[in-house]
């Protein structure tokens, strides 16, 4: 929250390289239609070891109040669980940071990824939290795969991970079943369940733009009739992925909504105040590339 000494709201995101970010955007949005002075900028922070003094700096400057919030994206999400001073349960299940708050000159690093996601899918989704049996295929297990893997935990559901490196997956459902519901991790053409799959996240980064016509679904395997398809991917707003789960009759929502909500969540961290979650969205999709 503000600290006394600011009269502003200074925040940011920290990344490399940052070209292509929308959180400026729906930051300076949010700021203005809730009516709070301040700015939210790019911090372009190198990979380490070349950035650790600027990302010292700038938790530094985080505790001394002259910046009150800063969002962290790739190379960084891991490096700064080790230079925060307190983590949320989330950030330290998922094993990374996307938010970083201070409050007494203490640094809280948490994670507003997986409840993002879930918050959208919860929306696009409504019985996604019943008490029947629901099973899910991750596609992908890397750092976003980890924040969906621990809310689909969360709601109870069984999941699948299929990535194209075995190990890689397999490494993340050990991770994840030492602490709650078992992971598996058999490939798509090995998972005896996959007819019984409700839900299909893509959390690869294939089909992003510029390479939009690629998909992580293999052309000759037929999707779940029942289920829904959920790609993490936002830039097309309709993936390779998408139309062709939507022509085998599945319904298919993209990222969107989990970016504005992970970016609202940080808003009413730093803020202290409900998210004007709309002007979020709206800032987000008008400069998606269709
Ligand atoms: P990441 O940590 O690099 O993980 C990517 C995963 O995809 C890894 O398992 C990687 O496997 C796999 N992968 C990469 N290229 C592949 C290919 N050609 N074929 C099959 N698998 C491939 O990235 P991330 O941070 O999880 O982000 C992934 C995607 O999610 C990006 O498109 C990002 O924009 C999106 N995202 C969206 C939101 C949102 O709010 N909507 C939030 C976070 C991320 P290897 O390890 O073998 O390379």
């Amino acid at each position: 929250m503000m600290n006394s000494r600011s009269e502003s709201f200074r925040l940011g995101l920290i990344g490399w390289p940052l070209v292509h970010s929308l959180s400026p955007l729906m930051h300076n949005a949010a700021l203005k239609a809730a009516g709070l002075p301040g700015e939210y900028r790019l911090y372009p922070v190198q990979p380490l070891p070349e950035g650790e003094a600027s990302l010292r700096d700038l938790l530094g400057e985080m505790k001394v109040g002259s910046i009150q919030g800063l969002n962290v994206t790739i190379p960084h999400k891991q490096n700064i669980l080790n230079l925060v001073d307190l983590l949320s349960p989330a950030a330290n299940a998922i094993g990374a940071v996307n938010t970083i708050s201070v409050q007494n000159g203490l640094l809280t690093g948490d994670n507003t990824d997986w409840l993002g996601f879930l918050s959208d899918l919860d929306n696009q989704l409504p019985d996604s939290n019943s008490e029947k049996i629901n099973r899910a295929v991750v596609l992908g297990a890397g750092g976003s795969a980890r924040a969906v893997v621990y809310a689909l935990q969360q709601i109870g559901w069984q999941v699948n991970i299929s990535a194209r490196r075995l190990e890689q997956s397999e490494k993340l459902a050990t991770d994840f079943s030492s602490v709650g519901h078992p992971v598996s991790a058999w490939p798509l053409s090995q998972y005896a369940e996959l007819s019984e799959t409700t839900l299909i996240v893509n959390t690869t980064p294939v089909g992003m733009f510029p390479d939009t016509t690629s998909s992580p679904w293999p052309a000759d395997l037929p999707f779940p009739k029942q289920a829904f398809l959920y790609d993490l991917i936002y830039n097309p707003i309709e993936t390779a992925l998408m139309k062709s789960a939507r022509s085998a009759g599945l319904s298919a929502a993209n990222g969107l909504g989990m970016l504005a909500e992970q970016a609202a969540l940080a808003f009413e961290i730093w803020t202290g105040k409900p998210a004007p979650r709309e002007i979020f969205r709206q800032a987000a999709v008008e400069r998606t590339v269709l």
